[in-house]
């Protein structure tokens, strides 16, 4: 094989993805086998995590389900500092919350802070030391973000809050951890369609909002958000480390 395709597969790679039984976690546990990579798949749905198992298995990877709650620290720590093959982790598990800010709930607070920041720290803080204990030669790291981690949206205060953090977190922890030869990058996708946003996307104003927003005319897929991760995932991307892509169709160039 030439340059340009030979580093872009994950064979003998195992990658940790939280929140991979819906939507971008989910479309990206199965672009990482299909990349050859084995997935260790983390979310609360027990059936849906079964389900998973049937469409990783066609890729003939290894696939290591686990029921949890990304905010449970010590059942997190107990299950990671277990694992002997890892190299990858897709920090994906998160939620929104839309409210004004005036309006804003303590409970919206917690949660959203909890599972978008909180959550993300301590997993990859986790992840990370396990990593350099079992003596990985290289290690990614990639934070699901939001064009909302990088600019404002209405209804959002709180959302962009806990996803300007995770990028703040993405470029100090690429500082900390490039000696290990660990790369921590995140990505900012613009309103993907999901089971979380497909209630959003039901009516027709919405849609119209997210496509007027976006100078490629189109929503943004899945497909599009596994497929940037997974390359950052790969050694193609051996330089990347402290930055982000943005998939929004253009949505922040304006
Ligand atoms: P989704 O369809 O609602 O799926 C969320 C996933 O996260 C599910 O697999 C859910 O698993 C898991 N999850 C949520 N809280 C969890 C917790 N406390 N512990 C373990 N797993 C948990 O969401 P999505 O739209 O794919 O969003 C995924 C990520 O992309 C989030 O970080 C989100 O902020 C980001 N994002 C989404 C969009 C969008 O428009 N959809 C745009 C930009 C960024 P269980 O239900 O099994 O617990």
């Amino acid at each position: 094989m030439g340059i340009f395709l030979k580093d872009i597969n994950l064979k003998g790679k195992t990658a940790l993805i939280t929140g991979a039984t819906k939507g971008i976690g989910r479309g990206t546990a199965i672009a990482i086998a299909e990349a050859g990579g084995n997935v260790i798949a983390i979310g609360r749905n027990q059936t849906e995590l079964n389900t998973l198992k049937k469409e990783i298995k066609k890729y003939k990877v290894k696939y290591l389900p686990f029921n949890c709650d990304v905010n449970d620290y010590n059942r997190m720590k107990s299950f990671i500092t277990k694992l002997k093959q890892l190299d990858i982790l897709v920090n994906n598990a998160g939620t929104n919350i839309p409210e004004p800010f005036l309006n804003v709930k303590k409970s919206s607070m917690e949660t959203l802070l909890n599972v978008n920041t909180k959550a993300v720290f301590n997993v990859a803080q986790i992840f990370a030391n396990q990593i350099i204990k079992l003596k990985r030669k290289s290690g990614s790291i990639i934070n699901i973000s939001s064009i909302f981690g990088l600019v404002a949206g209405q209804k959002r205060t709180v959302y962009s809050m806990t996803k300007f953090g995770v990028e703040g977190l993405t470029k100090g922890m690429a500082l900390d951890l490039a000696k290990y030869n660990i790369r921590v990058n995140s990505v900012c996708p613009n309103i993907v369609l999901t089971p979380r946003t497909k209630k959003y996307f039901a009516d027709k104003k919405y849609n119209k909002y997210v496509k007027d927003n976006t100078p490629i005319n189109k929503v943004v897929t899945v497909s599009d958000v596994a497929t940037s991760i997974t390359f950052l995932a790969s050694e193609a991307a051996s330089m990347i480390t402290g930055t982000s892509i943005v998939i929004d169709g253009g949505w922040t160039a304006k």
